[in-house]
């Protein structure tokens, strides 16, 4: 066993960013070997994106459905086997390319050669490039250690049964998406939010809705909240915090911590072994093709600077696998949405009106609502806006930003939109099919052209 084994890429980890890489790098006729140490498909597959997916979507059902009681097996089986469907599609998808999986931790032992550890053997792997992508973990916070009644994202998706209260420590998009959906299946919901408002980042205008919706579900939302104790009673904790000063507390049945994540570039991995460079908040940094400063290793998705997502993950897993086989790639961000999957949904892509005046741009900026749009309508779903930023002298999109239902997919033509430089005409005069919510988006472009036209 202690031979080495040959491969032209070693990709270490199968997350969004690795399988990615794996399969662009094997398509291109390389041969191809993923390390694996946990389950195939990473957090997203696993413990992030489909979860989460799952669970707001029965939410959403049993919401609409008005039933009093869950049966919250069910959801959770539901929830089980798209994560297991999934999983094991990422699984056949590497078997099918014929790129070689090894489960184990994968570590470095100099820049051409990584020992996999299982639990029975050491698998050597010499590689002529490697890509990192072993994604990121949950931040702990000191005064919160998890365990028992302090959960983070990961314990919370998996819970057997709805908790009867939960207080929520971070109000982004993690922190929303769950604590709502709690709320939905019937919790009692506390958010405390260190910032001054939910889900920081996103212009307040977009937050609204959500917070509304919100308070229908009977959530209370704290601001400028620094959550600093937790004392445990008998089945319960009580979380100590500071509201803009003041000394308040609040009790529950459990705590779901989400203040971020941090990357897995530490542990036995051994990058410092091979004298990959890290930043202070051990990150990664690459250069346009997501190289290191080693050339031959490149590093994607969580590990990275940017916002920690698998379409960034997988996009760059794309570049990267270029790079490597001499075809002409560089990341560029200008697009890159950001999804939020509460109820309502916000979306944006590409520069809010905020950011692009903060560049000195002169824009237009169009909006439409969707309450007087039919479908929505027909969808009980009439909270909401669409918002289009343009270039004010070229009439070229370079922003949008969503709120209300389905957001999450609308905001895909105007990624394109942006990504194209097409301009608001292009839009405005696409044929539409009625009645459809992208009907809105239309008519937040002709809205811009109006107002700009307008002077
Ligand atoms: P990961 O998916 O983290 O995969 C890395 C893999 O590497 C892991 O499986 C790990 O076991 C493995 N690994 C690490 N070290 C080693 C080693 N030494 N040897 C072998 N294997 C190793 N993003 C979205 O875009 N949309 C969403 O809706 C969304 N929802 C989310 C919801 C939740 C609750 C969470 C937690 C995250 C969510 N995300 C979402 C974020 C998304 O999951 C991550 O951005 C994405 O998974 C990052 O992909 P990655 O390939 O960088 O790493």
């Amino acid at each position: 066993e202690n031979e080495a084994r040959q491969v032209d890429v070693l990709v270490i980890g199968s997350g969004p960013g690795g399988y990615t890489a794996a399969k662009r790098a094997a398509d291109a006729g390389l041969h191809v070997a993923v390390v694996e140490r946990n389950r195939i498909g990473g957090v997203c597959t696993n413990v992030g994106c489909i979860p989460s997916k799952a669970l707001i979507s029965e939410a959403h059902r049993f919401e609409i459905r008005g039933q009093s009681n869950i049966n919250f097996e069910e959801v959770q089986s539901f929830k089980n086997a798209i994560v297991n469907k999934q999983s094991n599609g990422v699984g056949f998808l590497l078997k099918n390319k014929n790129i070689t999986v090894f489960h184990g931790e994968a570590r470095f032992i100099n820049d051409h050669k990584a020992i996999v550890d299982n639990m029975d053997s050491e698998i050597h792997i010499r590689f002529e490039h490697c890509i990192i992508a072993t994604g990121s973990r949950p931040i702990e916070l000191r005064a919160f250690p998890y365990g028992g009644r302090i959960l983070s994202s990961t314990e919370a998706l998996d819970l057997n049964q709805v908790p009867e209260s939960l207080i929520v420590i971070g109000g982004g998009y993690i922190g929303i998406e769950l604590g709502q959906t709690f709320a939905r299946f019937g919790s009692k919901v506390t958010i405390l939010e260190g910032a001054d408002q939910i889900l920081p980042g996103f212009e307040a205008d977009m937050t609204r809705p959500v917070v509304k919706k919100l308070e229908e579900n009977h959530v209370d939302i704290y601001t400028g909240a620094l959550a600093d104790r937790v004392e445990h009673l008998q089945d319960q904790v009580t979380v100590h915090f500071k509201e803009n000063g003041n000394e308040r507390h609040v009790t529950a049945q459990f705590v779901l911590v989400t203040v971020g994540r941090r990357p897995n570039t530490d542990g036995n991995l051994g990058l410092e072994r091979i004298g990959i460079q890290l930043t202070d908040r051990g990150l990664i940094p690459v250069d346009e093709q997501c190289r290191t400063n080693i050339p031959h290793i490149f590093a994607i998705g969580d590990i990275v600077a940017g916002p920690a997502l698998a379409h960034k993950a997988s996009y760059e897993a794309k570049v990267a696998a270029d790079a490597l086989t001499h075809r002409h790639a560089k990341v560029d961000y200008k697009v890159l949405p950001l999804v939020v999957f509460s109820d309502p949904e916000v979306a944006s892509a590409g520069l809010s009106e905020t950011e692009a005046r903060a560049r000195g741009m002169e824009v237009v900026t169009g909006r439409a609502s969707y309450g007087i749009n039919g479908r929505a309508l027909a969808l009980r779903a009439s909270e909401g806006f669409v918002k289009i930023v343009a270039e004010k002298e070229t009439e070229r999109i370079i922003g949008a930003q969503i709120v209300g239902s389905e957001a999450s997919n609308l905001i895909a033509e105007l990624a394109l939109a942006i990504e194209m430089s097409a301009t608001l005409e292009d839009i405005a005069l696409t044929i539409h099919a009625h009645p459809t919510l992208g009907e809105i988006v239309m008519e937040a472009a002709e809205a811009a052209i109006a107002k700009g036209r307008r002077g």
